[in-house]
């Protein structure tokens, strides 16, 4: 039984430590300008400019592409590689993405056909096409079976009539996988269909922005008629259900990596802090206060590295149903990294609060990450259904 990552991930890591802190660090601070002064508005935070720039250095660096399949044209490197790249790329609070977002990737390897493959899957794999996925509406978020949005076969097209909110990217997607409800009466066992729609397809469209307590803004989005083709189905009619739970268990491992690097980050200027921060005569770093903070929130990330690197190599080993743990993750992280945002704050005091550090900026935005991709509440109730049906505790070795 090994607990190292192996070299090549090992290098992998470095390189991205050192290219977030070279090329991301610097631009921290017009992330937080732009985000404080946008407003209203859905400026981007990260200016579009800067993200071409961003890019082309990743693609030199052979980073795009890792967890997609050899097939498919990328590196075949699985979820460990992916995991290892967020997990550093947020160290820095900038929002950069590798090219393709995964958890569309794993629908859309899933579901695609031939023709989709050429139309959609392989430029989105080489990082050609951006995606976005159009489920929550505004009677139905945490409850995905609750969805109205109808499709109506008619006259040989699909129908889609509706309305979707919160759905993030917006007009930056080419297309969108949308969420119907082809059968009421089956519901999510046979009765709700995906449909890929392109961007400025007509009968559909983007209403508003709406913007939230951090970084992350959504949209609204309405179909009004909206005519498509039976080839723009994704998957077969009726059973989108199951691609789509799998695509937020890749959601949820990732945003377990995000919310790791965001507190490896904090925990290193808590340290910085205490070791420099004197008050009364005696550094902050000799104060048990301060301490416990820094030992507690240590514990909480290193507890939250193990739990993620395991779930992402039983992802790549084809182990099993991933549900427990990705529940388990998506409460842990999120809630791991809200505390140790809170403690960030307090060690560094009125300065903490302020927007001359990145600390505030994380503070809100993991905010965020306990509603979306399932609200912690929705992980906890599933996780232990779960584990009641099991009739026995949780146990990962699979030894009792
Ligand atoms: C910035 C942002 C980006 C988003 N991006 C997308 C996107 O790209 N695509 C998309 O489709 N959606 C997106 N969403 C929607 C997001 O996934 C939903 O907001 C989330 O799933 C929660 O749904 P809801 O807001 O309808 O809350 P509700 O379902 O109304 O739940 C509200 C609260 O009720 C409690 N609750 C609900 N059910 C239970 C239960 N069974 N047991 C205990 N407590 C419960 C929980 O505390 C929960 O927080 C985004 C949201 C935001 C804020």
């Amino acid at each position: 039984m090994g607990f190292t990552l192996p070299e090549e991930y090992m290098q992998l890591k470095k390189m991205v430590r050192k290219f977030t802190e070279k090329e991301l660090f610097p631009l921290e601070n017009m992330v937080i300008e732009r985000e404080a002064s946008r407003g209203f508005t859905d400026l981007s935070v990260l200016p579009p400019e800067e993200e071409i720039k961003l890019m082309e250095k990743t693609k030199e660096l052979g980073l795009w592409g890792l967890d997609v399949p050899e097939e498919y044209g990328g590196q075949g490197l699985g979820a460990m590689a992916k995991i290892v790249v967020s997990e550093e790329l947020r160290r820095s609070i900038v929002p950069f993405f590798l090219p393709p977002d995964s958890p569309n990737l794993d629908f859309m390897i899933a579901c695609c056909t031939e023709e989709q493959h050429e139309k959609y899957l392989f430029p989105y794999a080489r990082g050609e096409k951006r995606s976005a996925l159009a489920m929550t509406e505004p009677g139905a978020g945490s409850d995905a079976a609750g969805i109205q949005m109808r499709a109506d076969l008619k006259n040989g097209k699909w129908v889609l009539n509706g309305s979707k909110s919160f759905i993030s990217f917006g007009p930056k997607a080419d297309f969108f996988i949308v969420m119907a409800v082809n059968d009421k009466e089956k519901g999510k066992k046979g009765g709700f269909t995906a449909f890929l729609v392109d961007k400025g397809h007509p009968g559909m469209q983007i209403v508003r922005n709406v913007n939230t307590i951090g970084e992350m803004l959504a949209y609204e989005m309405v179909f009004d008629d909206c005519e498509l083709d039976p080839s723009q189905v994704l998957g077969e009619v009726g059973q989108a259900f199951i691609p789509l739970s799998n695509r937020f268990g890749v959601r949820r491992l990732e945003i377990a990596a995000w919310c790791c690097g965001y507190a490896d980050r904090l925990i290193g200027l808590m340290i910085e802090q205490a070791n420099l921060r004197k008050t009364f005569g005696k550094l902050l770093a000799d104060r048990q206060a301060v301490q416990w903070w820094i030992a507690d929130s240590t514990t909480e990330l290193h507890a939250t590295r193990l739990m993620l690197y395991n779930a992402a190599w039983k992802m790549d080993n084809g182990l099993g149903d991933l549900r427990k743990e990705t529940s388990m993750l998506k409460i842990y992280a999120t809630e791991m990294l809200s505390k140790v945002a809170d403690r960030a704050i307090q060690v560094h005091g009125g300065m903490g609060l302020t927007k001359e550090m990145p600390i505030e900026y994380i503070y809100r935005l993991v905010r965020i990450f306990r509603i979306v991709e399932g609200p912690t509440e929705i992980h906890r109730w599933l996780l232990a259904r779960e584990v009641l049906k099991d009739q026995k505790p949780y146990d990962n070795f699979g030894v009792f």
